[in-house]
């Protein structure tokens, strides 16, 4: 087998540079990268000199990255080239080239070649992108040793780099990023746009199904437009992803689409949002709708190793926008993550505008959570325990007791004191709502009513009874008796007044008078004497004469 620390065993190699089928054509993927490793100088060269970096590589984005720094650093270490090129802000050196300070743009914004000294002839030309980057690997003493394949691969990866930044530096082009997300999907505002044909070849055109990124995640809208106020590039930029097992939030620019899919105009706008400090990672431009973890960071770097998350809000209620990315959505955690829909999970990478299930998702297993017992179950309803709503296997609900049409906790329910119905826990439930405090018994009743009562019942064991005032009172000393006149039966009846009502309506309306010691609420005007004393009278005062 080939030496190489880029993959260790058959299946590896398989994931890596396994044959896959692509419209109908077999290729192997990582080609290129496969090349390099198979280069028996490149090979050579890694165990003569200890370093295998080259061959450790397992995908192309490293592969550009290693393989440009070198080419870089070099070509600038070789004594043979004088002059300095900066391009797509990069320097290189050149034995025979430089850029000034326009650093390769063309003033005439031609968008494919790069403007340049030529220090031999000491004139101004411009040149092809792909092939002025092939003069710098040229010059450069590891990249001249390159594989061809590598060399051109390199070449046409700066072609079309050169491209996109030529295209944003254009003045006429702009970058906007607002919260617009309807304009973004509506053909009106996309280049080429009409309404029997997308040139975005985006499904969500026109849909409206724009409104999932106002409501239910955080984004933002992104495009880059024309002269006329077009979409040449548009991507979604999530503002707040979560790095799974880390606290670090990216900024990420989802897939991009473009007019006539233009992979040029998609670098053009992802080199545009780095360079307004927009964005740290975005979809690796050109990656398919199905690429979860195709994901770079602004300088390039692969974070396919990383899984991220977003926070998302969306219900049975919510339009969905297919999404190409976070496809795993769990709602009950309100996370969606970058891995398709598995379990119990639901899909967002959806083009029906509703949440559907996972591919995976099972009708047969147990789908409702029972937080109760903290387990899925078939079949749950809401119980009340300790005065919080929860929900409960309906076949287990033997810790809860039924009471007025709810399942609660059985500690939860009660006696009413008075009346001893049920009545909900006043430790766990709402004051007046669900119970009612009496101050006067301190205790707590099943219902205002109930309370009425037993403050009744409770004044009438412990507090006084005015009956002129018809009313109680806590204080013995408050209530004085007197002799009440019945007309009728033309006696005396001992009854209850409150004290002060009495010096009241004695001073104020001469009622009741005070007879040794005892009071009437009427007396016999003639004798000044109560009323049937007069025998009485008589006979004391026949004792006094007879005296
Ligand atoms: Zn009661």
């Amino acid at each position: 087998m080939l030496y190489t620390k880029s993959f260790n065993n058959y299946a590896e190699f398989q994931q890596i540079f396994g044959i896959r089928e692509f419209d109908g054509r077999k290729t192997r993927k990582n080609k290129i990268l496969l090349s390099l490793i198979k280069d028996p100088t490149i090979r050579k060269e890694a165990i003569k000199s200890g370093d295998y970096t080259l061959i450790s590589i397992t995908n192309m984005q490293d592969l550009k990255q290693i393989l440009t720094k070198k080419i870089r650093i070099s070509g600038v270490r070789s004594s043979k080239n004088p002059y300095k090129v900066e391009v797509l802000g990069k320097t290189y050196k050149s034995h025979i080239y430089s850029t000034d300070h326009w650093k390769g743009l063309c003033e005439d914004g031609s968008p494919g070649f790069v403007r340049y000294h030529n220090h031999d002839n000491d004139g101004t030309f411009k040149m092809k992108a792909g092939k002025f980057y092939r003069s710098l690997i040229a010059d450069s003493p590891f990249g001249r040793k390159l594989p061809e394949q590598i060399q051109t691969w390199l070449s046409e990866e700066f072609a079309t780099a050169w491209r996109a930044y030529t295209i944003g530096k254009l003045p006429e082009n702009k970058l906007i990023v607002n919260d617009d997300f309807k304009s973004i999907y509506s053909h009106e505002f996309c280049k080429g746009g009409d309404i029997s044909s997308d040139p975005f070849t985006s499904c969500m055109t026109d849909k409206g199904y724009h409104t999932f990124y106002n409501s239910c995640v955080k984004a933002k809208a992104a495009s880059i437009i024309d002269a006329d106020g077009l979409i040449l590039a548009r991507c979604i930029i999530f503002t707040e992803v979560h790095e799974s097992g880390s606290d670090k939030i990216w900024r990420y620019a989802e897939r991009q689409y473009a007019h006539r899919n233009d992979d040029v105009l998609k670098r053009a706008l992802v080199d545009a949002l780095i360079e307004a400090g927009e964005i740290d990672c975005y979809k690796k431009v050109g990656a398919g709708c199905h690429d979860c973890t195709a994901i770079v960071d602004i300088d390039g770097n692969s974070l396919s190793d990383k899984e991220f998350w977003i926070e998302c809000w969306a219900d049975s209620d919510s339009r969905i926008s297919y999404m190409d990315t976070f496809k795993g959505y769990d709602m009950e955690r309100n996370k969606a993550w970058n891995s398709e829909a598995e379990g119990d999970e639901y899909a967002l990478d959806v083009t029906g505008g509703w949440l559907e299930h996972s591919e995976d998702y099972d009708d047969d297993e147990p789908q409702e959570y029972d937080d109760y017992h903290d387990e899925y179950v078939y079949d749950t309803r809401t119980v009340y325990y300790h005065g919080d709503s929860m929900r409960c296997d309906v076949e287990r609900l033997d810790d809860f007791t039924e009471f007025n049409g709810r399942y609660y906790y059985y500690e939860d329910v009660v006696n009413c004191p008075h009346c001893g119905k049920r009545m909900l826990n006043p430790e766990y439930y709402e004051e007046d709502e669900d119970w009612f405090l009496s101050e006067i018994t301190d205790e707590k009743y099943c219902s205002s009513e109930c309370r009425k009562e037993a403050e009744q019942k409770y004044k009438a064991k412990h507090w006084h009874w005015s009956d002129y005032d018809q009313d109680w009172t806590e204080k013995a000393e408050d209530v004085v008796t007197y002799q009440h006149y019945d007309s009728i039966s033309g006696d005396y009846q001992e009854k209850t007044i409150f004290l002060d009502t009495l010096d009241y309506e004695h001073e104020y309306h001469q009622k009741f008078c005070q007879i040794d010691g005892t009071w009437y609420d009427a007396i016999d005007e003639e004798t000044g004497l109560p009323y049937g004393h007069e025998e009485e009278m008589k006979v004391l005062m026949s004792e006094l004469t007879s005296l």
